[in-house]
């Protein structure tokens, strides 16, 4: 028999922490006549051979640079049927104690970390903030929630694998930013958490906005740009609600996102307009009667000449004195279904506009307004639609309808017969959003619609590149070779309008030219500006 029972109590009574384990054999260990030590190998190994024990040394464990090893300390001795016996019990307990330690260590972990990225999971990052409590003052920091933009499309156009892989790679580049008195987490998914000195809270927005990130391996290398939306509080107090430094830039995340705005700072009001839109399921019906939604109109553009070719209606929500933009409302009518009633307000809006309009003897341009896609759940929507039009005498070219791809089949046979009924009755459709679908190019295929509107995530980028030229050009292309006109959204400056020129769309709508106005602002537009018809 050999004596390693002292080894065996060791294992049990000490042995919590893999090192410690590599550490209780550092100093060769002998039974009988077996050899255990750990010797550095500096190469990681995680294999566990216990059956073998054929071939000398034989690994048991290892952490990155240590392996556990069994040898005999005589030269040519064979191992006997007791040695083998003893030898595979040892290493039986060894690898148990080991694997009790890391599941512990997991366990551990788990509570504070995220599993993927390592960063805190919202446990850990509060707990981290408690353990600073003493040693900062909140008045130095901001709150930030950050959410990733478009990581759904990530996700499908390069599978999760690597999806997963940018986000590690996200955390790493936040990890490092963070000082010893700054906090990071990932809260699962695309959303993240920091907790950062105000005085570099310029520096910060500027780094996490937009992260380039490589992933996969060789000639599969992959660079991603992960663009984020960022919420953030200024704390104001000494000592930390921990209760609301998630939820308060969650709150000013969540705007940012509806109002696909990249940054916002929670202010009272934002409080308060945030509040009081979570009843607006109660409240619609009465807020519609008391006139506080209104149409704001916001023209499109003709390139080149500079004059309005048409003009979109975009809803807003006047709140308590606030204009509430359509982000914070819209998907919350959409769930509730009460969409449709807003839609159809606007489009009637837009009708009687128009009639009188008419009736001054000015000049027309088409006028569109959006409908949602719940809204092809009514069955007789085509009829609502007709009626409201004919009702103010609007002549059918006066109108166009702006709806959004889908990837749901039904929901697109139900798209497809609206866009054919329009088409019957001479009304003109056009997909707005165009591109950022999963079917975008079917669509132009199955779809007789009159226009689409290029997404403006497509022209909104620091820079335009070669990719993008090809990728808009085709789109420009297609679309002009298939008789569907093409108007590009979002278009904020000279270069991007240049831009756009050049691949052949000569129609946009954006900021360059005007924002979203009010009825009465827009009219004077029309009157200063001219529309395509004062040329012809
Ligand atoms: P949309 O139909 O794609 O409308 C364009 C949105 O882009 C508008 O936001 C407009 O203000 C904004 N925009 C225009 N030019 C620029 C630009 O140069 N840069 C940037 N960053 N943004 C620009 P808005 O009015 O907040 O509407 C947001 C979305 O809400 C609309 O997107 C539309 O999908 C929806 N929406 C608005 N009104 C209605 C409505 O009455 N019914 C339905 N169903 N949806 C509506
Ligand atoms: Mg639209
Ligand atoms: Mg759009």
């Amino acid at each position: 028999m050999y004596d390693f029972n002292r080894f065996i109590d060791l294992l049990n009574k000490k042995v919590n922490t893999l090192d410690y384990a590599i550490d209780l054999v550092k100093e060769p260990f002998h039974i009988g006549k077996i050899v255990v030590e750990a010797r550095d190998f500096s190469m990681p190994l995680v294999s566990i051979k216990s059956e073998s024990i054929s071939e000398k040394p034989i690994v048991v464990y290892s952490n990155e640079n240590s392996v556990i090893s069994f040898y005999s300390n005589k030269d040519g001795y064979s191992y006997t049927n007791e040695d083998i016996f003893d030898i595979n019990l040892l290493l039986r307990l060894i690898s148990l104690s080991i694997h009790t330690f890391v599941l512990t260590n997991k366990v551990r972990e788990a509570e504070h970390l995220s599993y993927n990225t390592k960063l805190f999971n919202s446990h850990g990052y509060i707990s981290k903030l408690v353990s600073m409590a003493d040693t900062i003052d909140g008045r130095d920091y901001n709150s930030y929630y950050i959410n990733l933009k478009g990581f759904g499309l990530i996700n499908k156009l390069y599978g999760t694998d690597l999806a997963n892989e940018a986000i590690i790679r996200y955390s790493q580049e936040l990890k490092a930013f963070a000082l010893d008195d700054e906090v990071v987490g990932h809260l699962g998914g695309d959303n993240f958490v920091a907790f950062i000195k105000r005085s570099r809270a310029e520096e910060f927005v500027n780094m996490i906005s937009k992260v380039k990130v490589f992933v996969g391996r060789g000639k599969r290398k992959l660079e991603i740009n992960l663009t984020s939306t960022i919420g953030y509080d200024e704390i104001k107090v000494k000592k930390i609600d921990y209760s609301s430094i998630i939820s308060n830039p969650a709150m000013a995340c969540q705007y940012a996102r509806n109002t696909k705005k990249p940054v916002v700072k929670l202010t009272d009001e934002l409080v308060e307009m945030v509040n009081s839109i979570k009843n607006i399921e109660s409240t619609f019906d009465d807020e519609m009667q008391k006139g506080n939604f209104v149409v704001y109109y916001q023209p499109k553009f003709d390139i080149l000449s500079g004059k309005i070719i048409g003009v979109e209606a975009l809803s807003r929500w006047i709140n308590n004195g606030q204009l509430v933009p359509p982000g914070m409302f819209v998907p919350i009518l959409e769930k509730n279904g009460e969409i449709v009633r807003l839609d159809l307000f606007v489009l009637e809006n837009l009708c009687k506009d128009i009639h009188n309009y008419r009736n001054m003897g000015h000049n027309i341009v088409p006028a569109s307004c959006n409908l949602s896609r719940r809204d092809f759940e009514i069955e007789d929507l085509e009829k609502r639609v007709i009626d409201i039009i004919k009702k103010y005498n609007v002549k059918t070219e006066d109108i166009v309808i702006e709806v959004t791809e889908t990837t749901n089949l039904e929901e697109n046979e139900r798209l497809a017969k609206f866009i054919d009924t329009m088409n019957q009755n001479g009304i003109l459709t056009s997909v707005d959003d165009f591109g950022t679908g999963y079917s975008s190019l079917s669509v132009l295929r199955d779809f007789k619609v009159s226009e689409i509107k290029i997404d403006r995530s497509f022209i909104n980028r620091d820079i335009l590149d070669a990719s993008d030229e090809i990728i808009i050009g085709s789109i420009i292309n297609m679309a002009n070779r298939l008789n569907i006109s093409v108007i590009c959204e979002g278009v904020e400056n000279e270069k991007q309008a240049k831009f756009l020129v050049n691949l052949g769309c000569n129609k946009a709508q954006g900021y360059l030219y005007s924002k979203p106005v009010p009825k009465l602002e827009f009219e004077a537009m029309l009157q200063r500006i001219g529309t395509y018809h004062d040329e012809n």
